[in-house]
């Protein structure tokens, strides 16, 4: 809030600002968005807009899940129902079940994975956890909290953008090859990879959906991951972190006692009631609903991926996650936003708000309803006409 103060006010404390947050470098991406989609109102009074920018789940959950939820809080209100505080790492039951369902064969131990409330939060616990003298390189473009909780956790250097870089947007569709390729590089470098998992439910043309399916992983690699875009919970608040046993620090010392050590300290476990609706969602009919949730959302990726082919633009995603980039080659990517936003009242996202990889591109959101997604559909078919 507030860059600058216009007035001087009348009583300050004494206290100085943090000086890694006055280092943080631009707006937070979708304030900015935000700030101009309420000046287009202001020019546009009438315009249906069509949001297509942040990209947060639009669909119901399944009954049975926000039934599970439901129910839990009721028992709540009951003397045999009544829970206090639970694990700091989670129901047990969950974490077995996570184990189970999303990582069969993998060989995932219940006590390798720990409930978190979802992964941007967790993200700042793992920079707890690696302390502000690990050196972080980031993948370009790139998710915005990774960038801003290092500069938060007082990482002022340069990124190491040319370690952290695989192939810019290819890298987004993760395929085996270039997670392999990852992995060797970790191994190499003795460092730890910090895996997102976020649209692991997405992925459709059988690349990977978790960093332990590469050989060797187990002993380079955190694994975070949410049930947001997996099944709508992007409001619920749920999600998990796997530490694996074989993951030590430069003295042989585990990673997994340490990250313990932090879910205890700053964390106090994930609400039971959500767990109470993570554990239905992992249930034989649950997880059969909130896939069918996620095959709308694809189709709705096609049908947006198709519109921008039809103009003769590359599109690339949309396949294994829930969002498409679509490439204008030679423009920036803040006047694309602009001219579809004074075209076609349809927000969307500059590619370079993550990261300078991202310039010359546009992300637009799968996650929407059907109708607004085919209207959009059809306003972008006539932006070049
Ligand atoms: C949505 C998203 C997250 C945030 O997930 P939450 O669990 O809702 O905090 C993390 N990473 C990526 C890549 C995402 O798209």
């Amino acid at each position: 809030m507030g860059r600058s103060l216009s007035a001087v006010p009348d009583y300050c404390t004494r206290v100085a600002r943090n000086i890694n947050i006055e280092k943080l470098q631009y707006n937070y991406l979708f304030p900015e968005i935000s700030t101009r989609e309420v000046e287009h109102m202001k020019k546009y009074p009438n315009a249906k807009v069509i949001r297509l920018g942040i990209g947060d789940t639009t669909e119901p959950l399944p009954d049975n899940v926000a039934l599970s939820m439901a129910n839990y809080a009721r028992a709540l209100s009951t003397p045999e129902g009544y829970k206090g505080y639970g694990f700091e790492q989670g129901n047990k039951e969950l974490r077995k079940a996570i184990a189970e369902t999303l990582y069969k064969d993998l060989a995932i131990k219940d006590t390798e994975v720990f409930i978190s409330d979802g992964s941007q939060s967790e993200i700042s616990r793992l920079q707890l956890l690696l302390g502000s003298n690990t050196t972080i390189a980031v993948q370009d473009p790139s998710f915005p909290a990774y960038i801003d909780s290092s500069v938060i956790m007082g990482q002022t250097g340069e990124f190491d953008h040319g370690s952290g870089r695989y192939g810019k947007i290819e890298y987004m569709r993760s395929s085996r090859d270039q997670l392999e390729q990852l992995v060797q590089f970790a191994q190499k470098n003795g460092s730890i990879i910090i895996f997102d998992s976020a649209y692991a439910a997405f992925v459709s043309d059988g690349s990977p959906r978790s960093i332990y399916e590469i050989p060797g992983a187990r002993k380079v690699a955190i694994e975070v991951s949410s049930f947001s875009k997996m099944a709508g919970f992007t409001g619920v608040r749920l999600g998990w972190t796997v530490v694996p046993d074989e993951l030590l620090y430069s003295n042989g010392f585990p990673v997994l006692h340490d990250f313990n050590r932090i879910i205890c300290t700053c964390f106090n476990g994930a609400s039971n009631v959500v767990q109470a609706g993570g554990l239905a969602c992992l249930s034989p009919e649950g997880l059969k609903a909130v896939l069918s949730v996620v095959d709308y959302y694809k189709e709705n990726a096609k049908i947006l991926a198709e519109s921008f082919t039809s103009l003769g633009l590359s599109v690339y995603g949309g396949v294994n996650a829930p969002y498409v980039w679509v490439h204008f080659p030679g423009s920036k990517s803040w006047d694309i936003f602009s001219e579809i936003l004074g075209k076609t009242h349809i927000i969307t996202v500059p590619g370079s708000g993550f990261g300078p990889g991202g310039e010359e591109f546009i992300r637009v959101t799968a996650f929407g309803h059907r109708d607004n997604i085919l209207e959009a559909s059809k306003r972008m078919r006539s932006l070049l006409s």
